[in-house]
């Protein structure tokens, strides 16, 4: 009973559609499969209804951008409620804010003698519509010849430190995870120990948030941990009674060393993740 609980399909930067994202993970040999697409619901009804013709759980997730202290960090909802006013509003403003920052990113990348239309990267967005971001400039980047790969633009040009880069609005990250209780999910911290947001997420900081904005969990097993940052989390999280859970942060082929299962979440974490989620209102099956 393999279980993959962060995955992303091409409603936001992922390259498979909701359905053959499922599709491959029954593949893979899984048997519970959560979406969890950057900011948007759009793709649970797709995958979900896949499930449900080729006999495979998706939980409905979704992963909130947040931020604090000016630095990004991701959260993980699961269980979320699709029809939650508050959380959909917010997820909009995101989604707008992630797209309406591309054309001052394109000003720069001009700058930087690598010029870009908006048509360019709207041609690469696949079923994202208003989720493009950095990731779709990105793969037009890739159409044009001017890199190898996604990890090659960010690298080059796109990431926090690079020369075209452009910040975008996401949640302040204690209202995030209050937003996404009030939809009925239970919240994971993911990928805690990646670099950059292993700085802000200090072990004091996410003790504050167990225990005063009921952190539901965090993502130990994750491609990019090693084995000493693994270790460091599952003790931080026994300690804080936390679900530690693990998964691949799929991207179809968006992101090397992401495939589908290649990391699991074990079976009584996520029966103690659907348990947070029933007593938080969401939706557990
Ligand atoms: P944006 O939301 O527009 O700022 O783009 C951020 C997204 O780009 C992240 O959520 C990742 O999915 C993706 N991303 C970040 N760094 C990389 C990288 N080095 N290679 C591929 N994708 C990346
Ligand atoms: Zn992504
Ligand atoms: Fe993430
Ligand atoms: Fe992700």
């Amino acid at each position: 009973m393999h279980i993959d609980l962060h995955t992303h399909s091409n409603v936001s930067d992922g390259t498979d559609t909701p359905t053959r994202l499922v599709l491959n993970a029954r593949a893979a040999g899984l048997a519970t499969v959560a979406l969890t697409d950057h900011d948007t619901l759009d793709g649970i009804q797709e995958a979900r209804a896949a499930g449900r013709r080729i006999g495979i759980h998706v939980v409905p997730g979704v992963e909130l951008s947040a931020e604090v202290d000016g630095r990004e960090v991701h959260l993980l909802g699961y269980g979320t409620r699709l029809d939650h006013r508050d959380l959909n509003a917010e997820l909009t403003r995101i989604r707008l804010g992630r797209r309406n920052r591309l054309p001052a990113m394109l000003d720069k990348l001009a700058r930087l003698g690598v010029p870009l239309t908006m048509a360019e990267v709207e041609a690469q967005a696949g079923a994202a519509g208003t989720a493009l971001g950095r990731p779709h400039v990105a793969d037009a980047l890739i159409a044009k010849g001017k890199v190898a790969n996604r990890q090659e633009a960010f690298e080059r040009f796109l990431d926090r430190n690079g020369p075209a880069f452009v910040p975008r609005p996401a949640a302040e990250l204690t209202a995030g995870i209050d937003l996404l209780h009030a939809a009925g999910a239970a919240v994971v911290l993911a990928h805690p120990g990646i670099r950059g947001m292993d700085e802000v997420l200090t072990g004091e900081l996410i003790e504050m948030l167990a225990r005063e904005h009921g952190l539901d969990g965090i993502e130990v097993d994750y491609p990019l941990h090693d084995a000493s940052t693994r270790d460091l989390y599952h003790r931080l999280g026994a300690r804080l009674d936390l679900v530690r859970t693990g998964s691949s942060d799929y991207h179809g082929t968006g992101k090397v060393g992401h495939d589908l299962g290649c990391v699991l979440t074990r079976e009584p974490a996520f029966r103690e993740l659907l348990s947070r989620v029933a007593a938080r209102g969401g939706v557990v099956r």
